[in-house]
């Protein structure tokens, strides 16, 4: 079978590999979609630590083709979505039951091969699965949504709450969804590219900025700004110094920021801890997907999450390590990696 393999840091190619055989309580799955993540530039570069020689691609969905000795839960044929994210179920963090937190988390198509290949091997526990009705390519979104569950769960967002968003890509165009599922009656998000915020309105934002031109705060919290006062909760889910940074300052009274977004290891930002404490704002932050998978695939199945124009092009596996080595093109939101190029 072909598999997109980093050889070494700063060397992906796409190799011919065998075709994995699945061990016992693990599942051999036929890769319909596996979506291109910013984490797989920074695996590439480096700057995200994994161990090579690996197959990448840890947003995938696909076709069970054949089970392991001991598996039950799961048979051939069905569609199912995988979590990479495989916690050792032994250390401290574990039996606490932060198993985000795993002290030996290890990730399918990070540490173990993934899913930029025509089938990979997984274990049981870590697929859910998906209706046989539903659309091939949108099973490699649960992934990503189940990380934005997770920070909408510890956003602690209540019906009526209000909202802003920073960062229109796939986990700020996720995050405003769920936040308006979740019954936020206001979501303000904010991003540059005017393509981003015509789709984020499209998507159930109730308004949009530019972050450019002007003192975004003060165009947002002003008494005659987008949100007088900032908002009850905001994600953080850009990534970059300037939207850490406005994330607590745009938060209302009392209210929430949780930061989303990854930066670079020794990255630093500037916080007034003065005007955290006098609002009593409460800064948090939100790791992967733990005991969210599930509800992912379900949101998705049901179809309440839009993933459908998220999908800014999709490609075969032989074109895959162009597109993850260079930068996303302007515009695009996901690029998803179709094995059979259909
Ligand atoms: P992405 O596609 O790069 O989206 C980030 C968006 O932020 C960009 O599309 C960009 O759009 C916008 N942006 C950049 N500078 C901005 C600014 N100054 N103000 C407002 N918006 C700005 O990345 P993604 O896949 O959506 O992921 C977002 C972040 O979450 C990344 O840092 C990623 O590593 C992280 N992440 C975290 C988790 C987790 O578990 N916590 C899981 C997955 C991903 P414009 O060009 O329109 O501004
Ligand atoms: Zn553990």
């Amino acid at each position: 079978m072909k598999a997109v393999r980093l050889e070494a840091t700063g060397k992906l190619q796409l190799s011919e590999v065998e075709k994995p055989a699945p061990g016992p309580g693990e599942l051999l799955v036929r890769i319909e979609a596996c979506g291109i993540c910013g984490t797989d530039r920074h695996i590439f570069h480096g700057e995200f630590p994994s161990k090579p020689p690996v197959t990448l691609g840890h947003e995938f969905a696909g076709i069970v083709e054949t089970v392991g000795p001991g598996v039950t839960n799961f048979r051939p044929g069905m569609r199912v979505t995988g979590d990479p994210n495989i916690s050792c179920g032994g250390c401290e963090e574990c039996r606490r039951g932060r198993v985000n937190l795993c002290r030996k988390l290890q990730a399918i198509g990070i540490h173990r091969d993934g899913g930029f290949a025509d089938y990979v091997c997984m274990p049981q526990s870590q697929a859910f699965a998906l209706p046989s009705d539903l659309d091939p390519l949108h099973g490699a979104f649960c992934e990503p949504l189940a990380c934005c569950i997770h920070g909408v769960d510890l956003g602690g967002l209540q019906t009526g709450s209000s909202v802003i968003v920073l960062g229109g890509g796939v986990i700020g165009l996720l995050t405003l969804q769920l936040a308006r599922f979740a019954g936020a009656t206001r979501v303000l998000l904010v991003t540059r590219s005017s393509e981003k915020r015509r789709l984020a309105e499209s998507l159930g934002a109730t308004a949009t900025a530019d972050p450019g031109g002007g003192d975004i705060i003060a165009r947002i919290t002003a008494d005659n700004g987008l949100l007088p006062g900032g908002a009850d909760v905001v994600f953080e889910c850009a990534g970059v110094a300037e939207t850490m940074q406005q994330a607590p300052r745009l938060a209302r009274r009392g209210g929430t920021a949780v930061i989303l977004g990854v930066m670079a290891q020794g990255a630093k930002i500037e916080i007034e801890p003065f005007d955290l404490l006098f609002r009593e704002i409460r800064l948090i932050t939100s790791f992967v997907n733990p005991f969210t998978h599930g509800r992912a695939a379900d949101l998705i199945a049901s179809g309440e999450i839009r993933v459908e124009p998220l999908i800014s092009r999709r490609i075969g596996l032989a074109e895959a390590p162009e597109a993850i080595v260079n930068p996303a093109r302007s515009g695009e939101i996901r690029v998803l990696v179709v094995p059979d190029g259909k």
